[in-house]
């Protein structure tokens, strides 16, 4: 127990550091951040990861959503085309194919020779009409077009009024020129009737009735009005002729030629007669020609706004579909960009973890064994965050471990006792001062101590007193180790041993004669010495010289000095006896 203590109290003072202050055997639990020297800015792993991670989530939260909405923009605008800009291409080409019948419809209600191509015409004509109207209506177009239509609705009603008018005319007309043949037919009957006599008077009236035929046939194929009127004159004077010579001729029946000659007068120049009808037929002929005229150029016009709001709607969906496609092409490269420098920030953080906290794991690992392997290496992997913690507690637990493996080093090679050298060490020490004698082929001395009747001092003192005893002896031997290679050791008990390297006989003896001075100087009661009234020792020395030709080692040294302490003790005590194994002499 009491050596246990001593030996505490020793390791103790050994690791006192040098302010003074008692430094723990095991620091383990000492926080890293006690330990920190120089401040750096700190920047915990956790946070870069954290970092990290909000840096990926953010590039792809930005690059799916510029994603999204740039798809949403392209959605609208290809649906907008599908469902408005498509349709109305077809309505548009739907009106101009319409259009285009339209004119040729409006040609047959022009040209119509009878009643019914022309109530036909008509209602085609009101049906495309109607069809178109729907159509606008539809395409939600031009309000011009739709006023357009109405227009063309009225001049085409009129159109066919006109055409209406003209047939009527055309009508009356052809029964006048039936009525003037059933005429010319009656004057014909009328001159068979005549006797031989008279025939040739009344074919001679005859002739002037087809004359006036002949006329009205002429007024039929003429288109000027102020010709028809000169030939009305032409025909008023035949006619007049005509009836002068009904008394000149001496016509036998006298009021059928007057009856033929007046209904003549009327078919041909009377209100409703065959020149009155023709100028009229004529007349609406103009009228309509004109409205017919006007109305193609209605539909013309008509065509046109139609190909031109046509053509706004084909501009306007090459248009979408031109900017669609630009604005596809600079999405593309937007989210190429855009995921280019994803990437390269990927490849950063990727890059920068692995420097950050791989490679600090690995030469964290690597400091580690090189420690382990006993290489005196610093464990620092730089920086201030977790890693290098855990490199300050390493080093910190290093450190410790290392302390502690110096002290049990050193607590094997002390004397738990008196605090200096054990036997062991002293086997060590006088094993290589041996060595490094022959090597630099100089003397070693050992100088074996005996404490002189040492078990009568602990038989009279007690054992603890012997142990005070044999501290003071030992720290007083310790003292007179002047040079900087002299070593003092415990062999056992009450003896030391002293090695004096690249010391004599001579040098030896010295150093001897002063230890057993100051021993006796110290002066420590022993009553029952048989030499002196103080604790004295007695001292063998033993010398080997580097020109000996004798091999032996340091137990051979030890018991040479042995044999010098046994002959000092048997000289009396107190005293020192030196043996040169060299020379062999006392
Ligand atoms: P001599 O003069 O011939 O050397 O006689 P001595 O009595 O000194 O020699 P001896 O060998 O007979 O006695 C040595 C004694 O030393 C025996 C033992 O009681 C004592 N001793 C040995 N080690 C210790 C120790 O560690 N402490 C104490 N107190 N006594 C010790
Ligand atoms: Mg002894
Ligand atoms: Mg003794």
């Amino acid at each position: 127990m009491h050596l246990k203590w001593k030996a505490v109290w020793w390791i103790n003072q050994v690791i006192e550091d040098k302010a003074g202050q008692p430094k723990p055997l095991i620091e383990v639990g000492v926080s890293p951040a006690t330990v920190v020297g120089k401040r750096k800015t700190r920047l915990p792993i956790t946070r870069v990861f954290t970092s990290a991670l909000v840096i990926i989530l953010a590039l792809f939260i930005i690059i799916s959503a510029l994603s999204f909405i740039r798809l949403q923009d392209f959605r609208f605008i290809l649906s907008d085309i599908v469902e408005k800009s498509v349709p109305n291409m077809a309505i548009s080409h739907q009106i101009y194919s319409q259009v285009n019948s339209l004119t040729f419809m409006s040609e047959r209600l022009a040209n119509a020779s009878s009643d019914a191509t022309r109530r036909l015409a008509s209602r085609q004509i009101t049906d495309q009409l109607s069809q178109l109207r729907a159509l606008a209506q539809e395409q939600n177009s031009d309000p011009h077009l739709l006023v357009q239509l109405q227009a063309l609705s009225l001049e085409f009603s009129e159109l066919n009024e006109l055409i209406e008018l003209r047939l009527k005319s055309e009508k009356a007309l052809n029964q006048q020129q039936l009525a003037l043949y059933q005429l010319y037919d009656q004057a014909i009957q009328l001159a068979g009737k005549t006797t031989e006599s008279e025939s040739s008077t009344q074919y001679s009236w005859t002739l002037y009735v087809s004359d006036l035929v002949a006329l009205a046939g002429q007024a039929n194929n003429m288109k000027r009005l102020h010709l028809i009127r000169q030939l009305a004159e032409q025909i008023s004077v035949k006619l007049a002729l005509l009836d002068t010579q009904i008394i000149r001729l001496k016509i036998t029946d006298q009021d059928t030629a007057r009856a033929i000659s007046t209904n003549l007068r009327n078919i041909l120049i009377g209100e409703n007669g065959l020149i009155a009808l023709q100028v009229e037929r004529l007349q609406i002929t103009g009228r309509a020609t004109g409205r017919g005229n006007f109305v193609r150029n209605l539909i013309i016009d008509y065509a046109g706004l139609a190909e031109y709001q046509s053509f706004q709607i084909n501009s306007s969906v090459i248009n979408e579909s031109q900017s669609t496609s630009e604005q596809v092409q600079k999405q593309v490269q937007l989210i190429g960009i855009a995921s280019i420098v994803a990437i390269t920030v990927i490849f950063a953080v990727t890059f920068f973890l692995h420097s950050r906290v791989v490679n600090r794991l690995n030469k964290l690992n690597q400091r580690v064994q090189y420690r382990l392997d006993g290489r005196d290496s610093p464990i620092h992997v730089g920086g201030n965050d977790e890693i290098s913690d855990i490199g300050k507690t390493f080093d910190l637990f290093a450190k410790t471990v290392e302390e502690q493996n110096k002290i049990l080093h050193d607590l094997s090679l002390s004397d738990g006792l008196t605090g200096i050298a054990n036997r062991r060490a002293l086997d060590e020490r006088l094993l290589h001062e041996v060595k490094q004698s022959k090597r630099h082929k100089w003397p070693v001395s050992v100088l074996l101590i005996d404490v002189d009747f040492f078990k009568l001092y602990n038989d009279n003192y007690g054992h603890d007193q012997g142990d005070e005893c044999l501290r003071h002896v030992a720290i007083t031997l310790n003292e007179q180790m002047q040079r900087n290679g002299d070593f003092l050791a415990r062999y056992g008990g009450e003896e030391f041993v002293c090695i004096l390297p690249d010391t004599g006989t001579e040098g030896a003896e010295y150093v001897g004669q002063i230890l057993l001075e100051r021993i006796q100087d110290k002066n420590i009661v022993h009553e029952y010495s048989s030499v002196a009234p103080h604790v004295t020792v007695s001292i063998g020395i033993a010398t080997l010289y580097p020109d000996s030709s004798d091999m032996s080692g340091p137990q051979v040294l030890l018991k040479l000095a042995d044999n010098a302490l046994y002959e000092a003790k048997k000289q009396g005590r107190n005293r020192l006896v030196s043996h040169s194994k060299d020379s062999g002499e006392q």
